[in-house]
């Protein structure tokens, strides 16, 4: 084992060459709420199983952690549904945009992985039959994970999104077309909405990723949530899925299984070592932050660790 990087001095030296790249990029807007962030924030944070904590810029701030969500629904609904999971949503790249309708009919509502919004919506319905508020079970979730018990939803984000979520209202309505939607469309949306509408910092989202770092097991609590076998398929269909269409050239680039979400987040996994979570709210083309996964990059480059 070599020695450990000095994470707080890499930290630094990324926040410094990758803030002024946000200027590059764009803030989402196709959810009004979020085209009011700031694009000049930029948070990172790092959180090692031996429990050492590093971080840089805003990383106590909390943002919309949007598709971040899915994979915590997701790691929700494998502990329920286990393998009979993967009957209902698939587990290969989609390389179309993340929220597109083109496949599901080629593949009779049966969505291509759990990152996209059509399997997202699977997972969600799957919680929406289980739970009596599936969104207040994922708070929950989240509030434990993360320790923050005053973890939140921001309803106005979770309300502009369903005024404006057209193509997830059609989407729902196709795959329950397909027979692959149990509880009411209306139901699965709303808590859909508000799922991807909860605030967490970078620091919370770190101490949160922590369990797929640990082989499945919440490092705090020495909690067994998924099994070694599990968490290392969640880290799978995270590199192979997590970044949208771009999963490959993310993977080429950064080399961390990781999530990404329209509010400009992304939690990445080193297994066996640490969690590492990014936020800067201006997108590129694909979806990702744009600083958010070019400090990725320099993290995996400078640390001289990756997933391979
Ligand atoms: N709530 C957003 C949507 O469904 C999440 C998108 C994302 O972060 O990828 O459009």
């Amino acid at each position: 084992m070599t020695a450990s990087p000095d994470y707080q001095a890499i930290l630094e030296t990324i926040a410094a060459k990758v803030r002024p790249l946000a200027a590059q990029g764009r803030v989402a807007d196709y959810i009004p709420e979020l085209a009011k962030v700031p694009a000049d924030k930029f948070a990172m944070a790092v959180h090692t199983l031996d429990g050492r904590r590093f971080a840089v810029g805003d990383a106590d701030e909390r943002f919309s952690i949007q598709s971040i969500s899915k994979l915590f629904t997701l790691l929700m609904a494998l502990r329920m549904k286990k393998e009979t999971l993967w009957q209902r949503v698939g587990r290969e790249p989609s390389g179309n945009p993340f929220n597109s309708l083109v496949q599901l009919e080629h593949e009779q509502g049966i969505p291509r992985n759990p990152f996209i919004n059509a399997g997202a919506l699977v997972i969600t319905d799957v919680l929406c039959r289980h739970f009596v508020q599936a969104d207040r079970a994922v708070l929950e979730f989240l509030r434990r994970l993360s320790g923050a018990t005053d973890l939140n939803f921001d309803s106005a984000v979770a309300e502009s999104e369903a005024e404006h979520g057209y193509r997830n209202a059609a989407m729902a309505n196709f795959i329950k077309s397909f027979g692959n939607l149990d509880s009411p469309v209306d139901t699965v949306l709303q808590s859909y909405f508000r799922q991807c509408a909860v605030r967490m910092s970078c620091q919370e989202l770190a101490t949160a990723g922590l369990l797929l770092a640990n082989h499945g097991t919440v490092p705090a609590s020495g909690e067994a949530l998924l099994t070694p076998s599990e968490a290392k398929r969640i880290n799978a269909i995270l590199l192979t899925c997590g970044t949208y269409d771009a999963a490959g050239d993310f993977a080429f680039r950064v080399g961390l299984p990781a999530k990404s979400g329209v509010g400009g987040g992304i939690l990445a996994i080193l297994p066996g070592e640490l969690a590492v979570a990014v936020w800067s709210p201006a997108l590129d083309e694909n979806g990702n932050s744009l600083a958010g996964a070019m400090a990725l990059e320099h993290f995996t480059t400078l640390t001289g660790r990756s997933v391979f």
